[in-house]
């Protein structure tokens, strides 16, 4: 393959589907290319198939593409959508996460992306990025050895900000990362039944004697939480990053000490009383990482902004998450925004600085670790991919460099497909 395609997005996760649904619907000739075997990301492959949020006090402040496919795969697997009318406060923000079937999910996502003309490489990972003549060239590693393909634009949408880092721009790695978490599905007890009491002594005895750590069933680092027995698994252990996890070696490292974190638990758990028939129904086959690395983009975010609800001129989409750092010792306390608070995501985050060809989306949009651990989430993942993708076309179609390109123009095909812009959008053009 050596072929030229308007725009390349590199990662086919939470955000990168999004984003080639954007560009591939726009006109745009579009190549995903993903290191899975499926579309999904973290929503699949991590098994965290609840996206959040898409309403804020009660209104709608996320649509388009990501809302699209969420609902219609709610829809097709008969899961119902919370509430939203209920959603007063932040305090029970996760009630108001959208409980997504995966592989429902992976399958619609597939069917979208070919409907609207997406051309898909999985097993395909970057291998390399350079500019020649103004035309982006990438060599992909692909199952049957190394090709080359040509981009107008690319969207970084692989969570590590990989593409941009390979192509020479600025990324930054925090020193110290959030905990990753593996999820599963517990099954075969009946929790209600079950001594806690005992459960907790039992669990005193194992992590004194070695055989267990108090993170392999819960968040918190200091005492014996019944997190991942009550959530029958689920999102409920933390696994910490020995090496940074952006790499190989760190990203292997962790794979295997999130599977010696399950097979403790595994073997602690049978032999408790009414845990003889304890099954794993579900593994996810990824580790779920939460932090990794960040672009440094024309403009950054700050945790300041996030909370004060910052309103920038090049605002392109909305998000809504309580500040949500995950630590070691108190696993993880959210901080709620104010009543009426709706955060924005401005064009600059999305933009490496200087960036003429390459943007970036997802939870590697550029921002503090603070304002990241809201921005992260899914809805607002999908919603920065949709205007990374709107951008890339209308970068395109005005043949301006992306850090150029008229908001104006960015916003007409957000509008003409579905999005919700941000309220101060229409005043700053
Ligand atoms: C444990 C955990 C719990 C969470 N809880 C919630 C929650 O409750 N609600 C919520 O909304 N969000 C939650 N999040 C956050 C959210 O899931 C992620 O931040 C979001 O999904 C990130 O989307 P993304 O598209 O940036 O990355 P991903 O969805 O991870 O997608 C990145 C994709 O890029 C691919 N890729 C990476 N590198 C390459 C490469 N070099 N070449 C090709 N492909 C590549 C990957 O395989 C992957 O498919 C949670 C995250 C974790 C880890």
């Amino acid at each position: 393959m050596c072929e030229l395609f308007d725009i390349v997005v590199i990662g086919g996760g939470t955000a990168g589907v999004v984003a080639a649904l954007q560009t591939a619907r726009a006109g745009m000739r579009t190549l995903l290319v993903e290191k899975n075997a499926l579309p999904g990301g973290t929503m699949t492959a991590g098994g965290i198939a609840f996206p959040g949020l898409f309403y804020a006090w009660r209104h709608q402040v996320i649509a388009g593409i990501g809302w699209e496919l969420v609902t219609e795969a709610t829809a097709e697997s008969g899961m119902p959508l919370p509430d939203f009318s209920t959603q007063i406060g932040m305090k029970n923000h996760s009630k108001y996460q959208v409980r997504l079937n995966p592989v429902v999910y992976s399958a619609l996502c597939d069917e979208k992306m070919i409907a609207a003309g997406v051309n898909i490489l999985y097993h395909t990972m970057v291998a390399e990025v350079k500019v020649v003549s103004g035309i982006v060239e990438l060599r992909l590693c692909t199952r049957e050895g190394l090709c080359t393909v040509h981009a107008r634009r690319v969207i970084d949408c692989t969570g590590d900000a990989s593409v941009c880092s390979l192509a020479g721009y600025e990324v930054i790695h925090p020193a110290e990362c959030q905990p990753a978490t593996l999820c599963c599905c517990l099954s075969g007890y009946d929790y209600n039944q079950l001594d806690e009491n005992g459960l907790r002594s039992a669990i005193d005895r194992a992590v004194a004697a070695g055989e267990l750590r108090y993170t392999d069933l819960g968040w918190n680092k200091n005492g014996s939480a019944l997190q991942f027995i009550r959530k029958n698994g689920d999102n409920a252990n933390h696994i910490f990053p020995t090496l940074p996890p952006h790499t190989a070696a760190g990203r292997s490292a962790l794979e295997i000490e999130a599977r010696r974190s399950l097979l403790r638990a595994w073997r602690f758990l049978r032999k408790q009383p009414g845990m003889e028939k304890l099954t794993i129904g579900f593994g996810a086959f990824e580790c779920g990482v939460r932090e990794s690395a960040v672009i440094r983009g024309e403009t950054t975010v700050t945790a300041n902004d996030y909370i004060s609800g910052r309103k920038y001129p090049d605002a392109l989409c909305n998000s809504f998450y309580p500040i949500d750092l995950h630590e070691d010792s108190h696993g993880v306390v959210p901080k709620p925004l104010e009543e009426g608070t709706v955060p924005q995501v401005p064009f600059g985050a999305l933009v490496p600085h200087g960036s003429e060809y390459f943007l970036a989306a997802g939870r590697c949009i550029s921002s503090d670790r603070l304002a990241n651990s809201a921005l992260r989430v899914q809805a607002t993942s999908m919603a920065t991919a949709q205007a990374a993708g709107a951008a890339a076309v209308a970068s395109i179609q005005s043949e301006k460099a992306v850090y150029l390109t008229p908001l104006r123009k960015i916003r007409d095909i957000l509008r003409k497909h579905g999005a919700i812009l941000p309220e101060n959008a229409e005043t700053h053009q």
